[in-house]
């Protein structure tokens, strides 16, 4: 089978690289609701003949666009669910201002989305293809639903509920097509990541005169300058848990004892316990503050609020098993995969308790988020690989089937 697999899907392979350009072409930055939406209409007619029927469901963020939940029902009890997501990090003037487009040199493909993650979506095309092709009786018994995310670059949680909404008894894994790992130069699937949590402190002084009452004022740089270190110091390497104060700010002019200063940050964590003993700590800043005024001894305060939270999916037994199978499918194959904990978030942090989760199935590229490029080579934009779609659906079809016996 493997020989004429790869070929056949060799011979695919034209058609979705000409389709996934078509995506590419349309920008859908998470807030461009109406681009989202457009995409979310060319991938319900893209998957339409398998014999997809789509059903849009509404954000509850109504500045962006649809969800989108695409299925095919089977003749069996079982489900698999395919997971992608319709939106990228560019708005429309950044791809203008630096002339990032869909752009083909030699293997790379350069362009918003085709790492993160339209070129996954056009592997669970090329997947679902070669299924149908080379196991269809298989592709005939399985309920395929492919769940697309219309907002995955703003965390928003309510995805995970339109998810939980298409799972059933018989769903026996959600496979998630973020790009593949390449920690370590690896060709890795991803079995955990990183939950995270931001936060903002708050220093409150009292305002004066600078020049001719300052005995009166309560500085509220000076009382954030000393809580800074503190805030680094919740980080725990031995844990995992890293805190990043990122965003710095107060006072208003040269001439005022400031009575305000605001410093936010993140911090992230694998371990559900770490994320939250790092929240507990920034809560904990809350509380009478250090910097006294020499007139009356007011004191000022600090404040520690954690304002989101998205929690982590740890290492667990339901995604290695899912792994194991795809490592050894890989293995047999000649093109062996490994695995690795991933820092950012994904579609997998809102479903893994669920059902049995597996991520990074998608092709290899490089630089998702970034939309540079400098003559000098030091800054290149987000790009895919298109020599990987083949041999990386060659192993998704192979797993697949293991994982529903059938191999
Ligand atoms: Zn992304």
């Amino acid at each position: 089978m493997l020989e004429n697999l790869s070929h056949f899907l060799n011979g695919e392979l034209p058609a979705a690289l000409e389709t996934l350009e078509r995506m590419v072409r349309i920008n859908s930055f998470t807030e461009n609701r109406a681009g989202v939406d457009e995409l979310g209409r060319l991938t319900a007619e893209t998957f339409a003949p398998l014999g997809f029927t789509a059903e849009c469901v509404p954000s509850v963020n109504p500045r962006f666009g649809d969800h989108l939940v695409l299925t095919r029902r089977g003749s069996g009890p079982r489900s698999v669910a395919l997971i992608s997501h319709l939106d990228t990090v560019f708005p429309a003037a950044e791809e203008e201002a630096n002339d990032f487009r869909w752009r083909r040199e030699g293997d790379r493909i350069y362009g918003p989305g085709t790492n993160d993650i339209k070129g996954g979506t056009m592997m669970i095309w090329l997947v679902l293809r070669g299924l149908r092709q080379f196991a269809p009786d298989v592709f005939e018994s399985v309920t395929w639903r492919v769940l697309l995310n219309s907002s995955e670059e703003t965390l928003s949680p309510d995805f995970g509920d339109v998810c939980r909404g298409c799972f059933d008894a018989g769903t026996v894994a959600a496979l998630v097509f973020e790009a593949e790992g390449t920690t370590g130069g690896g060709r890795n699937v991803v079995v955990a990541r990183k939950g995270r949590a931001t936060w903002r402190v708050t220093a409150t002084g009292r305002g004066a005169h600078a020049g001719s009452k300052p005995g009166v004022g309560v500085n509220a740089i000076v009382e954030l300058a000393g809580v800074i270190p503190r805030i680094a110091a919740i980080a725990d390497p031995s844990r995992e848990l890293t805190v990043n104060p990122g965003v710095i700010r107060g006072g208003s002019v040269l001439n005022r004892v400031p009575h305000e200063a605001v410093v936010e940050g993140e911090m992230r964590a694998f371990d559900p316990a770490a994320l939250a003993d790092g929240r507990a700590a920034i809560v904990a800043l809350t509380g009478e503050g250090g910097v006294r005024a020499l007139s009356d001894n007011h004191v000022g305060r600090v404040e520690g609020v954690i304002t989101a939270s998205s929690r982590p999916w740890p290492r667990n037994a339901e995604t290695d098993r899912l792994a194991a199978i795809w490592l050894a499918e890989s293995a047999r194959l000649g093109m062996p995969l490994g695995t690795e904990q991933r820092g950012g978030l994904s579609d997998g942090n809102l479903i893994w308790d669920s059902v049995p989760t597996l991520d990074g199935l998608g092709p290899r590229g490089d630089h998702a988020h970034c939309s540079e490029r400098s003559a000098d080579g030091q800054k290149v934009p987000e790009y895919v690989e298109a020599s990987s779609f083949v041999p990386k659906a060659v192993i998704n079809i192979h797993a697949i089937l293991a994982l529903l016996g059938e191999r």
